[in-house]
């Protein structure tokens, strides 16, 4: 029997999908699989090219000795990039998108960029030989050899931009030595090193090569002293000896630390990363990219010295592309970065573990929307490696995970340098109107904020208007306006109507509030900007910063003000989210949350989640010094169980409230949710082409007894001239999601109605 393989030739050219077919020899029958890279001969003069087994079939597209036979595996790559392969063609299946975008998302291909050399001048000879030449040179006046050679000979190998520059020597001097046979000239490739990488090595007093910009490919990688070697405590332990005990358990192989920031978690990271180093096994560790900081980075840095590399979203294609290779070739063991670091290819990967895994940067947010956490699970099966999630607060999905058995779940208590949790208080916004105080800020926070001033504390108010869509709320009982069929908030748009983004239902607006008939009813319209204003105002002597989208849009306009606050020359700051992200201030003693529910009311089934989130993190960053610090969250809901378990730091209160609510509703992780995305810059086409969308999956539904919502517009209803409508379908069993979105993928490939329309589909 022959057997032929659907082949995808090159993956940096064409955004569609083209195969080519090939006969399979006999030789690769039983072994050749989807995922396998595989070299064939392509184009002109059958030029030698890689390719990626796609499908193995035992049918021909024509007639069969006209095809061409593969050559062989790629048995070098087999490690790395077959796996790598095989996980693009897992995500192609499950998020829906082309092969040719779900390799390009997870293959580092080839940059046009041309690789930079490192040139040297080398000496050639012994010392006892080098030392008799330089005397001849002296005698015969040949200063300018004499002056390499003199150098030479203390270091044996010079950069080439020293030799010609402060050395003075010419290329015609180089090429006379060099033919006699004195010296060599040499280039090698070097590989472009991160701005981050080249800090970390020059300022912990790291090699000499970082004043080049470069990596030495050759050698050089030192494994630093145990500096950052701490002795875990018991409950520390416990974890790694779990996880190592457990190292080649094929059933157990996912992990959940639930621990408090601060609690010794990145501890127990650089442990586990040591003991998968110590196995000749690699590890990568995902960090949020905004948590990517010279600080976090250098502890590992100072553990592992230049087996590490890091990667983050300012790196250059050719840069990003180089430390690929790195992992590739074995230069690094560790890789740090956001979500895309999970592609790292690694030929013996041993351990993926992510970092504040509930963050939702580890999201994709273009297609392939794939999540980096469900994404590793399959690389961390594919590969047989541990996958260790860490959070203050997991996300339902990992919770959940940990409650059904898939992973096995530690949790950190105690913060590992001892001190305890701020005492937090919630401010109902309502009793404040009731009493006649219109102002953003409570009388019990206003007092706080000038107590601070008077004994010379920092405070740090966060307004949290994270994904704020328009809302309307009544501030005189709390109430907000949602929709009677999805239980989310609806939105306020210009015309004046309230709309839903799930399904799509609208009404009008209202002047009165429908359970209390207060008149106070609208949108939240405070900004940090009016905040900032009124904080001057209110405490003209205090010192104020703020951060959000608007100040810290320069390069480096984020640290800077986090550096001005850690330094004191500040007392209060003011800002959005962004303020509340990992970031230690000792004298910070008062944290402020204005209106703690706004993200409560993000017209989303996770916006609980999100809020809960937030508001424990804000709360973390009170009284991390010596001095206990103080919370007040201020809320128009005090009753809700989101602002109440995150006062109380208790997630587990949260987490079962939270999941009533998802499987009532049929919510992740409940149930299985995916989306279709349409997008299309003509509305009058987008309209009709998601009607026949939501008719066709309407009846799919009926087939597999799935639930549609919508069409709606999205929450952005346009971005760029571009009309975006989403349509939703829940299901308890993610396979007849899958199903139903490969039978939707038919119908729009062969329907023309599509042409002018995109539709991406997401996955939760
Ligand atoms: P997390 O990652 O949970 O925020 P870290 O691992 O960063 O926690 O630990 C917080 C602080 O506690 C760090 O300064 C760390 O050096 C210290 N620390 C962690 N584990 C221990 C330990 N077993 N003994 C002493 N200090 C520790
Ligand atoms: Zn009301
Ligand atoms: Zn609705």
């Amino acid at each position: 029997m022959e057997l032929f393989a659907d082949i995808i030739i090159d993956i940096s050219h064409s955004k569609l999908d083209q195969t080519f077919q090939y006969r399979v020899p006999e030789a690769l029958q039983d072994v050749l699989e989807p995922g396998n890279v595989v070299e064939v001969p392509f184009g002109r003069g059958d030029r030698p090219t890689k390719g990626y087994v796609l499908r193995v079939t035992e049918y021909s597209a024509c007639p069969p000795e006209k095809l061409k036979e593969i050559t062989r595996i790629e048995t070098d790559l087999a490690g790395a990039e077959s796996k790598l392969t095989a996980l693009a063609l897992w995500m192609r299946d499950y998020y829906g998108c082309t092969t040719v975008q779900a390799l390009r998302t997870v293959l580092p291909f080839r940059q046009k960029a041309a690789r930079r050399q490192k040139k040297t001048v080398a000496l050639k000879l012994s010392r006892e030989e080098a030392l008799a030449r330089l005397g001849q040179f002296r005698q015969k006046h040949q200063a300018a050899r004499a002056r390499l050679l003199e150098a030479l000979i203390g270091e044996n190998i010079l950069p080439r931009e020293v030799v010609t520059g402060s050395l003075k020597i010419t290329a015609s001097v180089l090429r006379a030595l060099e033919e006699q046979g004195v010296i060599a000239c040499e280039s090698e490739q070097v590989y472009r090193t991160p701005e981050l990488l080249r800090r970390l090595r020059k300022e912990s007093g790291g090699d000499q090569e970082t004043d080049f910009g470069y990596t030495d490919v050759s050698g050089g990688i030192s494994l630093k002293k145990d500096a950052e070697r701490i002795h875990l405590n018991h409950e520390q332990q416990r974890i790694v000896d779990t996880v190592l005990s457990e190292w080649d358990d094929p059933d157990r192989r996912e992990y959940l630390i639930h621990g408090v920031t601060g609690s010794g978690k990145t501890a127990v990271y650089m442990e586990l990363i040591d003991a998968a180093l110590r196995m000749g096994k690699q590890a990568i560790l995902l960090i949020p990219e905004i948590s990517l900081t010279y600080q976090n980075v250098i502890r590992f840095y100072h553990r592992f010295g230049d087996r590490i590399s890091v990667l983050h979203s300012r790196l250059s294609p050719a840069e990003r592309y180089d430390q690929f290779e790195r992992a590739r070739t074995g230069d690094i063991d560790v890789m740090i970065g956001p979500r895309s670091a999970l592609f790292t290819p690694f030929q013996k990967l041993g351990i993926i573990i992510i970092d504040e895994e509930h963050e939702s940067s580890y999201k994709s947010e273009s297609v392939p929307r794939y999540h980096a956490r469900e994404t590793a699970q399959k690389r961390a099966a594919l590969e047989r490696a541990k996958l260790v999630l860490g959070s203050a607060t997991p996300s339902l999905e990992a919770y959940h995970e940990a409650e059904n058995g898939r992973s096995r779940l530690f949790t950190l208590t105690k913060r590992a340098t001892g001190g305890t949790l701020p005492s937090v208080t919630i401010v109902d916004m309502r009793a404040e109107l009731r009493d006649g105080n219109r102002s953003i800020l409570s009388r019990d926070l206003f007092g706080k904020i000038g107590e601070r001033l008077e004994r010379g504390q920092q405070t740090m108010l966060f307004l949290n208007r994270r994904g704020y869509s328009g809302f309307v709320s009544c501030r005189s009982c709390g109430h907000v306006i949602k929709c009677p069929h999805c239980d989310v908030s609806l939105s306020l748009h210009k015309n004046g109507k309230l709309i839903c983004h799930y399904c799509g239902y609208e009404r009008p607006a209202l002047s009165r509030c429908p359970e209390c008939d207060s008149p106070y009813i609208g949108g939240f319209k405070a900004g940090t900007q009016q905040i900032e204003e009124l904080v001057m105002q209110s405490f003209p002597r205090a010192r104020v910063l703020r951060m959000d989208a608007d100040t810290t849009r320069g390069k480096d306009g984020h640290a800077e003000i986090l550096r001005a606050f850690g330094d004191r020359e500040a007392d209060i700051l003011v800002g959005t989210q962004m303020i509340v992200k990992g970031h230690d201030f000792p004298h910070v003693t008062l944290v402020g949350i204005l209106a703690a529910d706004l993200s409560l009311n993000v017209p989303h089934y996770q916006a609980a989640e999100r809020t809960f989130e937030l508001l424990t993190q804000a709360a973390g960053r009170a009284g991390r010094g010596d001095t206990p610090g103080e919370v007040v969250i201020q809320t128009y809901v005090p009753e809700n169980y989101a602002i109440t378990s995150a006062a109380a730091q208790d997630y587990l209160s949260f987490y079962r409230q939270e999941m009533e609510y998802r499987s009532l509703s049929g919510y992740p992780p409940a149930g299985d949710m995916m989306a279709l995305h349409c997008y299309s810059e003509d509305p009058g086409k987008l309209a009709v082409a998601v009607d026949y969308l939501a008719q066709f999956v309407r009846k799919l539904a009926r087939r597999y007894e799935a639930a549609v919502i919508g069409p709606a517009d999205e929450a952005v209803a346009k971005v760029n001239d571009v009309y975006r409508k989403a349509l939703f379908v829940k299901h308890p069993q993610e396979r007849a999601l899958t199903a139903m979105k490969n039978l939707t993928e038919q119908y729009i490939e062969i329907n023309t109605g599509f042409q002018e329309i995109r539709v991406q589909f997401e996955r939760k």
